[in-house]
């Protein structure tokens, strides 16, 4: 049997972990699109966790609402934009512990698409009982998490034990653990192949996906080329965020100063127009996936985290012939949300 992550990193049993999802998650070769790329091409499929249609958030909230299990809670409140898989996989995980999910849900990306605004995640949130409210303003954190923490003190003179993920940069990433506990458990599968990626691509959204891994890496002395895709930032404030992200996860994990600039790769070339909006690329990166690996990718992140990788390959920062390991970390529902986005884009 492979190592376990906690037998690489000891420090993660320091936390508080509610399993949520299936785990070690497979590593698939996507052979044709690799070959199309003049590469030699893997993933690792954390779209495929268990948990209502998977995805990167069910290894962050094992670590979010371990603490939450603990202090007995009974209804847990975040917030998102409204298309969040984040939201969506909360409401699964509150429907599993039997707690109450209630939402928020932000304006981040306008749009009166009947599909955006009613299909995908928001139908699943829905369907998995939580309760929604909306929050206007797009890109004001600290509101947002404020307005959370109101909603929870009026919960609690109700008699509930309400739990608040907070998301913003002020509070500590504990769902960055869930991707270092990914880092080791990739490490495990790899060593055990003997199929060792020359480059790691991983999108990079809050940056706990592409913190956590990075630290994850190095912490087992894993030197491997972790190239973050932007998501929603340009690479200049996404590398702040990453300095800040892996430096506080480093700590948690009692290695201070682990990570060094070097360590730190972004790219925002697939990035343009925005977060959650369609350009050539992503087009490009969902329609080839799908056709030539069966493997669906949606517009926010994935399908821009294969654009960022094709754009590496075209420009040489990843030769020819290099291993490389997709990190898929799942957004399958929303492809739903933006059906008419997709086939309307040309
Ligand atoms: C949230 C999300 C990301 C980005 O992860 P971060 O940890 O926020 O950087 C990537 N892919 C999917 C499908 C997501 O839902």
């Amino acid at each position: 049997m492979s190592k376990q992550p906690e037998d690489l990193i000891p420090e993660l049993k320091k936390y508080r972990r509610v399993v949520l999802g299936h785990g070690p998650t497979p590593i698939d070769p996507l052979t044709r699109l690799g070959k199309d790329l003049g590469i030699e091409l893997w993933t690792k499929r954390d779209d495929c966790n268990g948990l209502a249609f998977g995805g990167n958030k069910v290894r962050q909230l094992e670590y979010y609402l371990g603490p939450g299990v603990d202090a007995n809670a009974d209804t847990v409140l975040i917030t998102g934009a409204l298309q969040s898989n984040f939201v969506r996989l909360t409401a699964a995980a509150a429907a599993k512990l039997g707690w109450q999910a209630h939402v928020q849900l932000e304006e981040r990306v306008p749009s009166d698409d009947q599909l955006y605004r009613k299909s995908g995640n928001i139908f699943l949130n829905n369907l998995l009982g939580a309760e929604i409210s909306y929050f206007p303003e797009g890109e004001d954190e600290a509101g947002a998490d404020k307005a959370l923490d109101d909603n929870a003190e009026q919960l609690k003179r109700q008699g509930k034990r309400p739990y608040v993920i907070h998301l913003g940069l002020g509070s500590l990433p504990y769902g960055g653990l869930g991707y270092i506990r990914a880092a080791a458990e990739t490490y495990a599968q790899i060593i055990e192949t003997g199929n060792e990626p020359d480059y790691v691509v991983i999108p990079s959204g809050s940056g706990l996906t592409h913190a956590g891994f990075l630290v994850g890496a190095r912490a087992i002395g894993w030197n491997v080329p972790i190239i973050g895709i932007c998501v929603r930032r340009d690479h200049k404030s996404q590398a702040d965020r990453i300095r800040q992200r892996s430096n506080e996860l480093a700590q948690m994990i009692s290695r201070p100063g682990l990570i060094t600039d070097q360590d730190i790769i972004v790219s925002d070339k697939a990035l343009a127009p925005g977060y959650g909006k369609m350009n050539t690329q992503v087009k490009e990166a969902i329609e080839k996936t799908a056709q030539q690996e069966a493997i669906i990718l949606d517009p926010v992140y994935t399908a821009r985290t294969m654009a960022g990788l094709i754009d590496q390959v075209r420009t040489d920062a990843i030769p020819q012939d290099a291993k490389v390991l997709f990190i898929h970390t799942g957004g399958n529902p929303a492809i739903f949300a933006y059906q008419n986005a997709i086939e309307s884009f040309s």
